[in-house]
Parts: structure tokens; sequence; C-alpha cells
């Protein structure tokens, strides 16, 4: 018989108890938001816990940490105001002339700042095609190459790259990996455990999943000289996630599991009924048996593919724009990962010089009626398209 005091509790068990938390003072089950500026220090002028000043951090801030990092499997985490914010920790505290092997596609925001950076020849920037193992491999540079950034599933195309391989490669040509898992958060995939160095999340997106936070998580296998290097760097850009926003955080990770269950079971339904559809083009899931990357999706998320997919509808871009235009139940909305469906023409959204098909709606599945959402994409694309 197993040791039933000795069995470790799943992450979904730890998740709705926020890491039983309680407040031994007063028996409190839910963190409180510490709103303060500044911390008076101690009769011995010495500051009580690690706070002097708000931007140093807060124990609402510091419990969601301790959530994500268990999560993850990580020795520490660190919530940002934004996930982009936490990406420019990381891309701000390289070295200049650093080389860095990145996707060629991938969340524009992120590209973006790896491509001004490198006109600015701060960096030396590689690209590789998300997925394509040899490629990242021969972007690689031994001894040269600082940072691999892999970012899986692939922003708006839902390539999967072998997180498990990158790392192998990265770490052969001396750099670290960093991943970016927003689409499939660490109830479905943790990276670290995989081998990767940095685990980011937007914790915008799924793990909070409530739309209302933005927030950045990133978490690391290792402590090192350059996590410290980053710690600094949010305090002094100010960018720690404020108690607030912890607190709706911690209040959303509660039913990740939940909601991110459900949105994987509806994105299938969905994916499903609209691959070979006449008015669509090509459906981009990577739950579908029919996606190159099926087999390492399932591997790595444990069968979780998660709510992110996009269709390419029969027609141009004026008739994608008018089937996001059309939905009645879908959010014509940038952002992922929500309890509500959000629907989005990318090219719209991520602008010139970025490589994606004109005629991409980018879905993001919520947790409504799987039946309902068929409908209203159905409805849209025959006013579209019929
Ligand atoms: C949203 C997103 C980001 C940026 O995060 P913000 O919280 O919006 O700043 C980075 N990577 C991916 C994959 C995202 O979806």
């Amino acid at each position: 018989m197993s040791d039933r005091r000795n069995r470790p509790l799943s992450p979904s068990t730890k998740l709705a108890q926020a890491l039983r938390y309680l407040d031994r003072e007063t028996g409190a089950i839910v963190p409180p938001i510490q709103p303060s500026a500044t911390y008076a220090r101690d009769e011995d002028y010495a500051v009580r816990r690690s706070y002097m000043y708000r931007r140093d951090g807060n124990p609402t801030t510091e419990q969601a940490e301790a959530i994500i990092a268990d999560l993850e499997g990580a020795v520490d985490c660190m919530l940002f105001s934004s996930g982009m914010s936490a990406c420019m920790s990381v891309i701000d505290t390289l070295k200049p002339g650093d080389h860095v092997v990145v996707p060629e596609v991938m969340y524009h925001g992120v590209l973006q700042q790896f491509q001004r950076y490198a006109k600015l020849h701060r960096l030396e920037v590689s690209y590789y095609r998300p997925g394509d193992l040899d490629a990242l491999r021969d972007a690689c540079r031994k001894g040269k190459t600082r940072l691999v950034w892999v970012e899986s599933p692939n922003n708006p195309d839902w390539d999967v790259t072998d997180i498990a391989a990158a790392a192998e490669l990265a770490h052969a040509a001396g750099a670290k990996l960093l991943t970016d898992c927003t689409g499939t958060p660490p109830c479905a995939t943790r990276a670290l455990e995989l081998g990767a160095d940095f685990s980011f999340h937007s914790a915008t997106k799924y793990l909070n999943g409530h739309s209302d936070v933005t927030a950045g998580a990133l978490s690391v296998r290792n402590m090192d000289a350059w996590w410290e290097e980053i710690e600094g760097h949010r305090k002094l850009q100010g960018t720690v996630l404020q108690s607030f926003d912890a607190f709706l955080l911690i209040r959303g990770m509660r039913t990740l599991t939940l909601r991110y269950e459900r949105a994987t079971l509806n994105a299938l339904r969905i994916a499903t009924h609209f691959e070979g559809h006449p008015q669509v083009r090509k459906v981009l899931y990577p739950g579908l048996e029919s996606h190159p990357d099926h087999d390492i999706a399932k591997r790595q998320t444990h069968g979780m593919y998660g709510g992110m997919m996009s269709i390419i509808v029969k027609g141009d871009e004026q008739a994608a724009i008018d089937v996001a235009r059309f939905c009645q139940l879908f959010y014509p909305a940038t952002s992922l990962g929500g309890v509500e469906s959000l629907i989005e023409h990318r090219k719209t959204v991520s602008g010139e010089g970025f490589k994606v098909h004109p005629a991409l709606l980018r879905l993001s599945i919520g947790i409504e009626d799987a039946d309902d959402l068929i409908a209203d994409l159905e409805q849209a694309l025959d006013r579209a398209l019929g």
C-alpha cells in the first residue's frame, strides 16, 4: 500500500490551494494585498524582510512566484509587470555583441526587439525556422552563442519545437536555452524538466486566464550571476509585478488546470470540425493528427494541446478580416488564453515585415460551449465567403 502521507501532491491540487496558503496569524487562506510603496526599518535600523521600496517586490507577488516556481520545478521565479518586460530583462542583460539564435517566426514583440538590437549592433542575431532542429543546429556558433530562444508552440502557425533536443543543441554550443511556452503553460509542458535553462510565460495569457492582468513569469533551473543581473534589472526598471495584479494572478491560477483542460477539449472539437471545411483552406492545430508536429506536441504536452489555433480561410485578406468582423461570440481582440474566445486577423496586428499568411485568423479558444463557438464561426464564414 502506498504511504498516503508521503504522496507528492499533484500540480492541480497545489494550484487549487495556491500552494496551501495559510496566514498563521489570522487563519486566512487567501494571500493579502500589500500595497505599500515604502517599508519602515526596525528599531535597529535594519530592513525587516527583503523590502525597502515598492520596486523590490512584495509578499503577494512572492506567493505568486512560489506557486509558479513549484509548478515549473524551478529554483526561482520572478514575476514582471508584463511578458515583454520579462523578455526585455533577459535581452537587456546580454552583453554587447553576444550571439543569439531565435525563431524567424515568433511572438512579434520579442522578434521586433531582437531585430532592433541587431540593427543597433547590440546583438548578433541568427534565425531558424521554428521546429527545424537542423536549422537551429546550423545557426549555433560554438563558444559564441549565448542564448537560444525557442517559442513552442509558435505564434501564429503553431509549429512545435522539440525542447529536449533544442536544449542539447544549445548546451553543445555552450549556450543557454530559453523557452516561451506561453501557449502550453506548465500544467501541460514543464520546459525546465526537458532541459531548458529559463522558462518564460506571458502570465497575461493562460496562467491568469481572465484578461484582466498583464504579467510575465520567468523561471530558472539554476541560480547564477546572469539570474542575479536580471533581478537587478527588474528592480532598476521598476518592472516587478505589483501586488493587486499578483493577487488576481493567484486567483486566476487556482483554476488553471480546469480552464486549460476545457480549452483543449473545445479546441480539439473546433479544429476537427473545420478541418476539410469547404470555406477553410487549412487548420493549424498541433492537436490534430494531421499536424506535422503532432507526435512531438503530444509528448511535450501530455495531450494537453491547449486552445490556440489558426485557420486560413479560402479567400483573400479582406475575406479573412470579414470573418473576424462578422463573429458575434468570438471577440475581435488580440491576446490569448482567457476564458472567453478571441479571433484575430494576425497580419493586421503584427504589421508589415512579419511572415504570416494574409488569410490567417488566430483563434484563442475559451471555455464556452463548443457548439456555440462552432455555430458562430459557421455563420461568420458563411456571411464572408458564402
Ligand atoms: C503575449 C505574449 C508575449 C508578451 O507578453 P505580454 O504579457 O503581452 O507582454 C510573449 N510571448 C508570447 C508567446 C505571447 O503570447
